[in-house]
């Protein structure tokens, strides 16, 4: 790795910047995860996760990718040819339903268009549709990576419960979950998915399911083969703070930390503040004279803007060039949108000033890479931040 002066700028949407004191609860010596010690600081971080997840429900911690939760999650609740119900809102939901077809289960996919989240009409729309109560789960991306866009999930829960429609509803809430207001009891979620590595402000390495009466429930029946991600162990072991297999115990150390951080603000202040640099960036981006990827204003997501470019330009040599010359990564655009949008991460450890320096640092390198943009556009996020 090449050395350069000062901090590099971690502005894709995950992994995000890993705060100092997070990183030094991480340094920590391993301890032996089956003493007491061990057992108390289980005990403590599975209470204080139900919080960030809106849940007096288990909390379910897995060492593994956020990949490794979505497939725990599926396989803990549904059996072999089961219909589930997903919604095209991008790239990561498009992987889901792989997966989900993959396991053996039939998918419906509701198609989008990536500009919009999941519909809560579509969705009622299609449960509505299915008398004979074959489809078991809709699965929803909540904030969708590769877009920008937000579900909207208490709508999607209003609409599904409107329908009187059995399934269960399964939200994947990777890019969300720490930065963007979400509930998982109040709105009728059955399992939230989540990682580490985005508003939990840890390295990736840590997998969550949050779990509903509903679907432990399911779980008993379920039959997808499943053996690492079984849910029932792993709850059954965590009743004595342990977990019944060697746990990622260093990054447990983080999330320690990084619940206390999260905790000190307070959860509403830090959606506020993620509110608030996301309306930030979308004034510098229509400043600019270019366009937010997210076609409908109550989807715009807070933990990440998606820059639609002029058709004539490339949005991967405007990354090149901002990560050689300003020492910043931007995220790509995935899938279809590959070359059409760059992604500016706004979430976790972030401030005015990261900010700030990160448009800058969007700004001139669309300058440098020859895209016609008003140069106003920083000014306008600056009037964001200088506003009380
Ligand atoms: N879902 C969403 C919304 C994501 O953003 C990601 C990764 O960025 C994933 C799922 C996959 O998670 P992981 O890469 O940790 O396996």
């Amino acid at each position: 790795m090449t050395s350069r002066p000062g901090r590099h700028f971690l502005q894709i949407p995950g992994p995000t910047n890993v705060p100092d004191q997070v990183l030094r609860a991480m340094s920590a010596p391993t301890i032996d995860h089956r003493g007491p010690e061990f057992a108390a600081l289980t005990t403590e971080l599975l209470a204080s996760l139900k919080p960030v997840f809106g849940t007096t429900g288990p909390v379910v911690v897995f060492p593994g990718s956020g990949t490794g939760a979505w497939e725990a999650a599926l396989v803990n609740t549904l059996s072999t040819g089961d219909r589930v119900l997903h919604v095209e809102t991008g790239h990561f939901a498009t992987l889901w339903q792989q997966m989900a077809a993959g396991l053996g289960l039939y998918v419906d996919f509701v198609p989008g268009d990536w500009r919009h989240g999941a519909s809560p009409e579509a969705v009622a729309e299609r449960l509505a549709a299915d008398s004979a109560r074959t489809i078991k789960a809709v699965c929803v991306v909540h904030n969708e990576t590769s877009t920008g866009v937000t579900s909207r999930v208490a709508d999607i829960r209003q609409a599904m419960d409107a329908t009187g429609h059995p399934a269960l509803l399964l939200v994947d809430t990777i890019s969300s979950l720490g930065s963007i207001d979400y509930r998982h009891d109040e709105w009728g979620v059955d399992v939230t998915v989540a990682g580490s590595q985005k508003g939990l402000m840890l390295p990736p390495g840590l997998g969550f399911n949050a779990v509903s009466e509903k679907a432990l429930a399911a779980s008993r029946t379920a039959r997808l083969r499943r053996s690492y991600w079984d849910w029932q162990p792993i709850i059954e072991a965590n009743r004595r703070g342990f977990f019944p297999y060697t746990p990622a115990t260093n990054l447990l150390y983080g999330l320690a930390e990084a619940l206390r951080m999260l905790q000190a603000e307070g959860l509403p202040e830090v959606f506020a503040r993620h509110d608030r640099h996301a309306e930030a960036t979308r004034n510098a981006v229509r400043g600019w004279g270019l366009e937010v990827l997210c076609a409908d204003d109550r989807e715009y997501s807070s933990s990440l803007t998606a820059v639609l470019m002029p058709e004539d330009q490339d949005a991967d040599k405007v990354r090149k060039i901002i990560l050689e010359r300003f020492d910043m990564s931007l995220g790509a655009g995935l899938g279809k949108l590959a070359g059409r949008i760059f992604r500016i991460g706004h979430l976790g450890h972030f401030n005015d000033l990261t900010l700030a320096g990160t448009l800058a640092g969007v700004q001139m390198g669309l300058q440098l890479a020859g895209v016609r943009i008003d140069p106003g556009g920083l000014t306008d996020a600056l009037d964001v931040l200088r506003a009380e």
